[in-house]
């Protein structure tokens, strides 16, 4: 959600500021802007909707070597004009751009009203300009930490002010800012997409520090003025890993993409001579990890889905009890945290607040966190005490596709190395780590697939209701299918375990509803299919997913979708395949907006 670009340096800030804004359009926003400072003034343009509104309000030469940008997600006040950012103050010297919320916005207004202030906008963030501009003549850097001090909730904000026009002033609570180092220019951002066309060497703000940047370099201080010394991260990925690469959409160009993303997860982390996995990044010795008496998942939407699968993959792999529960549900609980338990956190942006709010909890009271994370130096990663990258790339698209698939994957490596710290015997481990190596090629096969599915969703796209069932650990798989199909094509779809349809919703299976079977061979095997008989009984369309070899499939579904079977605990990554495909084909042939849908924001940073 929301995004920051800044710039100061020798070229015009203006397009260097609008294509950072471009960058910045898959995380969703409903309005635009910029403030350009030069000769002293401070320039800003702003329009609510896309940004081929902005653009058609620019000046056609607008001046500036410094300037700031924001694409806003509105939490207070309608996506006006009015209320895209930057909000200048009263004597239009000093502009703000600010990601997040201001809690105590209306008692700042009425302060603030108190003493004279008016009011352009009606967004919190406004109040936050109106603090700068009061305070005393002194550095900027002076004036926003003394303005902050009287703010409660989140910010990521980025400062501008005519009076100095060699700098910007950014600060970070609870939404995150990222310096951008270039050759005698600099940049500031809310996400690394905005920086990696100029720079891969960045620098991320902490919570609670503010930092001064000007074209040659920058300071950060903490709030009460200490200075600290930070040094700069290296981001690896590149510029041109953020195109569609000709798709018309990047959400069908990361589902191709996921043969390479779980081959980059799996990379250097499978350990063939103890049948293990090797994860670095976990900080946690041997011993500590047999310690481990209990996993919880936590995450939020698809990342909560894998968390589900998550929790079977280590008690079944490791025979520790685990349970998945969606972040926000857990902090707001006031959760046991407890000393032998180790809770695992997951998030594509690394930044989804409900889970970064569930982590801090968690180390709050002494719990041990891991991150699974996509994006490198996100809040999560730097909060967790250790963690797995998904090493994804980037994913742009709202609707998660590579980045569950990689999570499902880093999660297995995870259960894999808790038990074979256990009682996992080397051969089931082999077993095991030979079918994670095999998982490219599966995916490969999954993928191939396409031309089929896009003729079932062909048939189906123009359904008004969707369930989609499985048992066990096809339940996640299901859904996971019914998350992406409501996402992105706006069809109702439900999932439930198969063993509840009979205890409710088969009051709803009709000619018209068609039920997507997630049907892997395990066990399970012959209750799924007695769970197709109930459906086909009130002559309710089947769609099996499922593995080839079993004629009683296709002799009672209206369509078979086949997919090479794998590890049973595995069987949610190849399955996870189809699904996407055939919820994008749905979308596509209803004309949906499949990367951007409606509602939807990329990462929800905003409570
Ligand atoms: N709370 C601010 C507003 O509604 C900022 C929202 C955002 O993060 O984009 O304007």
């Amino acid at each position: 959600m929301c995004g920051i670009i800044g710039y100061i340096g020798n070229r015009n800030a203006a397009p260097i500021l609008m294509s950072g804004l471009k960058r910045l359009e898959y995380r969703g926003y409903d309005s635009a802007g910029i403030a350009l400072v030069s000769g002293e003034t401070v320039r800003v343009h702003k329009a609510a909707g896309k940004l081929t509104r902005l653009e058609a309000v620019l000046p056609k030469r607008p001046g500036g070597k410094l300037g700031i940008g924001h694409t806003r997600w509105a939490t207070h006040g309608a996506p006006t004009d009015a209320n895209a950012h930057p909000h200048l103050s009263p004597d239009g010297s000093i502009a703000v751009a600010h990601n997040g919320i201001v809690e105590n916005a209306p008692a700042l207004r009425t302060r603030l009203r108190a003493e004279g202030a008016e009011f352009a906008s009606d967004t919190d963030t406004e109040v936050i300009v109106h603090l700068i501009a009061r305070t005393d003549e002194q550095p900027l850097e002076q004036r926003v930490r003394d303005a902050l001090a009287h703010v409660r909730g989140t910010y990521g904000i980025a400062v501008v002010d005519a009076a100095r026009p060699d700098c910007i002033v950014i600060a970070r609570k609870g939404s995150p800012v990222i310096i951008g180092i270039g050759d005698r220019e600099m940049f500031v951002a809310s996400d690394i997409a905005a920086l990696v066309r100029h720079t891969r060497q960045v620098v991320h703000l902490d919570d609670g520090e503010i930092a001064v940047v000007d074209a040659r370099g920058f300071r950060t201080m903490t709030m009460d003025a200490q200075p600290i010394s930070k040094s700069p991260a290296t981001v690896e990925w590149e510029d041109d890993a953020y195109e569609r690469d000709g798709h018309a959409h990047y959400m069908y160009k990361e589902i191709l993409d996921q043969r390479e993303a779980i081959e980059r997860t799996l990379g250097g982390r499978v350990d063939r001579r103890f049948h293990t996995a090797h994860l670095g990044g976990l900080n946690l010795d041997a011993s500590e990890l047999l310690e481990v008496k209990r996993v919880k998942l936590l995450g939020c939407g698809s990342a909560h889905y894998a968390g589900i699968t998550g929790a079977h993959l280590i008690e079944s792999l490791a025979r520790i009890p685990a349970s998945a529960e969606p972040a926000a549900e857990f902090r707001y609980r006031n959760p046991v945290i407890e000393r032998d338990t180790l809770y695992v956190a997951v998030s594509q942006s690394g930044e989804t607040i409900d889970t970064l709010m569930a982590v801090q909890e968690v180390r709050r009271c002494g719990g041990r966190v891991l991150g699974i994370v996509n994006v490198v130096g996100s809040s999560i990663a730097r909060e967790a005490d250790g963690g797995i990258y998904m090493h994804a790339g980037p994913e742009v698209a709202v609707a998660s596709t590579k980045a569950y698939t990689c999570s499902l994957v880093a999660l297995a490596l995870l259960a894999l190395q808790l038990g074979r710290s256990r009682d996992l015997s080397p051969e089931r481990g082999r077993q095991f780590v030979e079918a994670m190596e095999r998982l490219p090629a599966d995916i490969a096969a999954a993928l191939a697939t396409e031309a089929h599915v896009k003729a079932v969703a062909l048939r189906y796209a123009h359904c008004t209701s969707a369930f989609y069932i499985g048992r066990g650990p096809a339940f996640p798989i299901a859904l996971e299918g019914a998350q992406k199909l409501k996402e992105i094509s706006y069809i109702h779809a439900e999932a439930y375990p198969a063993s509840e349809l009979k205890h409710g919703p088969l009051a709803l299976i009709e000619p018209g509803v068609p039920t997507v079977v997630a049907l892997p061979h395990d066990a399970l095997l012959d209750k799924s299919i007695a769970s197709i008989e109930e459906v086909r009984a009130r002559h309710g369309p089947v769609i099996a997913v499922t593995h080839p070899g079993d004629e009683r499939i296709a002799e009672r579904a209206d369509a078979v979708i086949e997919v090479p079977r794998t590890e049973d605990m595995l069987n949610p990554v190849v399955m996870a395949i189809p699904l996407q495909l055939f919820a994008y084909h749905c979308a596509l042939a209803l004309g949906r907006h499949i990367d951007q849908p409606r509602n939807l924001a990329k990462s929800v940073t905003v409570e």
